[in-house]
């Protein structure tokens, strides 16, 4: 498999080229190019309807696409040869807008069950968990910080909590890149600035694409990153916050819809 583009003269993790997507003869994605360097904190913005959640079907192979190139680490695996399952092995995990993590078990039980190379759900639960996976829980844990929710219902979590047991699910999967659609939605300020301060922490260690409407959540995660603007599913434009919050085409595109990027 061979990308060709300009984009790519380093190794990258995911690469999406010419990628098309109708549904009814509406074009939800329209010629989409998208490169991912391995580790970025990569905000999507764009309005409803441009096709965010739609490209992240098609990461995860849960929509196949009409045309186009969708290929994983530098190329080594082409992402349209596999189904939802390979795709999800290969680190790439997925946190949906609604939380689904199982509401009658522990927030511990919740990572137990998705830890990397979990086997199978009764074995999680009621098999050994070896020291080095407690540990590794304790970390996660600390990490989203319910290490004091540890072994309450994950149904009885606030909303924002249930979002980061969610993010923390990913973590014990040992996710590459963590897909996460409209994190903020329905979070209180509060809840989304420390997702916010949980992504960050994240980057680096994990390739983050988020798909964000809030701006300040967006000001807050994005500072000296790059931020893509996606408009009829195709990228309007690409670069640091400030430059694409004062670019004319994605001022009109928000105006034309009544709504502002600020
Ligand atoms: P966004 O997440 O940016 O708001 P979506 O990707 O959800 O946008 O949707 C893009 C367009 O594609 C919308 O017009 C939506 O109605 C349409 N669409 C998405 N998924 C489907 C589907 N499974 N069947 C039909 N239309 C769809
Ligand atoms: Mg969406």
């Amino acid at each position: 498999m061979i990308v060709e583009s300009s984009h790519l003269a380093k190794p990258f993790l995911l690469a999406a080229e010419g990628l098309n997507k109708s549904f009814d003869g509406f074009k939800a994605i329209n010629d989409l190019n998208f490169y991912l360097d391995e580790g970025e904190l990569r905000t999507v913005i764009g309005p409803n309807g441009a096709g965010k959640t739609t490209f992240l079907d098609l990461i995860t192979g849960r929509t196949q696409p009409d045309q186009g190139t969708l290929v994983w680490d530098d190329a080594k695996h082409d992402l349209l040869k596999l189904n939802e399952y390979e795709i999800y092995r290969l680190g790439i995990g997925r946190k949906f807008q609604t939380p689904t993590v199982y509401n009658d078990h522990t927030v511990t039980e919740n990572l137990i069950l998705s830890l990397a190379g979990s086997r199978g759900i009764w074995h999680s639960l009621f098999g050994k968990v070896t020291p080095a996976q407690r540990e590794r829980i304790a970390e996660i844990l600390a990490t989203i910080k319910l290490t004091n929710q540890a072994y309450r219902k994950a149904g009885e979590l606030a909303h924002g909590q249930k979002q980061w047991l969610e993010i923390g699910m990913l973590l014990a999967q040992e996710a590459r890149l963590l897909l996460v659609d409209e994190p903020a939605a329905g979070m209180t300020d509060e809840e989304t600035y420390r997702t916010g301060e949980l992504l960050l922490s994240l980057a680096g260690k994990h390739t983050i694409v988020v798909i964000e409407h809030d701006m300040t959540f967006v000001r807050q995660i994005s500072q000296g990153r790059k931020v893509t603007v996606l408009h009829q599913g195709h990228v309007l434009c690409e670069g640091p916050v400030d430059q694409v919050q004062a670019d004319e085409r994605v001022i009109e595109v928000y105006l034309g819809r009544k709504s502002k990027v600020a």
